[in-house]
């Protein structure tokens, strides 16, 4: 069974959106697994810190490593990659998420304050993970972010395969615009084509469609189509 491991000190904030619809139904059923552990377990003294003031000073906190270790530590020593989740880190993207569905799990570290010390990342060779180019104040949401998206493409979680295989990114594209009824919408009607029957010319509307939103919308997306030869993988 896929398992996600959440290192936290708000571990209250697991399962959340993620006991809810796709995911939530998944998780009752036991197609993944999910455990919140609690950082402050792991702190030795009686106000059970897991944080201090920075070396080299400077406002807020940061997050000891040796009590960090001692919780990554406590996971049990299995092929799953452990990764902190940080907003230095490598950004996530629907390949890297893919990888991750395909492995036995995650070990996701949360960060709090203004982040971890250095050299537990070092010690423990964490691979750190971005979710993208903005600072959230905890690495939780950011946690919950990189599940769903890996639940989602777990074998039995969505009823049809061919969903995942067209959506956004599935071939480098974005996905192309989606209509259902009533035909007629404040004066807006469905594209003449989707409603014709003809599934080729629907298919290859659909193409055309997604290669200019992405066009339009994401350069940096159809230069690496462009150069991979428009989805010839
Ligand atoms: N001082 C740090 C930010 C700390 S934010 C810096 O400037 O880089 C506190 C925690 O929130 C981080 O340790 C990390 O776990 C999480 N976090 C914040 N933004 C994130 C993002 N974009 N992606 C993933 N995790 C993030």
């Amino acid at each position: 069974m896929w398992r996600a491991t959440v290192l936290t000190i708000f571990p209250e904030m697991f399962p959340g959106p993620l006991g809810v619809s796709l995911a939530g139904k998944a998780l009752a059923s036991g197609l993944w697994g999910l455990e919140a552990v609690d950082l402050r377990k792991f702190a030795t003294d009686k106000h059970s810190t897991v944080d201090d003031t920075p070396a080299g000073g400077g406002p807020g906190m940061v997050m000891k490593a040796d009590v960090l270790a001692r919780a990554v530590d406590a996971i049990s020593a299995d092929r799953r990659p452990r990764l902190l989740m940080s907003p230095r880190g490598e950004p996530l993207t629907q390949t890297r998420v893919a990888e991750f569905a395909r492995g036995d799990g995650v070990v996701l570290l949360c960060g709090r304050y203004e982040g971890i010390d250095e050299r537990l990342i070092a010690a423990r060779g964490l691979q750190e993970i971005s979710i993208g180019d903005y600072v959230l104040s905890g690495g939780e949401i950011a946690a919950c972010a990189l599940i769903d998206a890996c639940v989602r493409l777990l074998p039995g979680v969505i009823g049809k395969e061919a969903s995942i295989a067209e959506e956004s990114f599935a071939d480098g594209l974005l996905e192309y615009p989606q209509y259902t009824r009533p035909a007629s919408f404040e004066g807006r009607t469905i594209p003449d084509v989707l409603t014709g029957g003809d599934h080729a010319k629907v298919a290859a509307w659909r193409r055309a469609e997604a290669e200019r939103l992405t066009r339009e919308r994401r350069p940096d997306l159809w230069e690496k189509y462009l150069a991979r030869g428009r989805g010839d993988k």
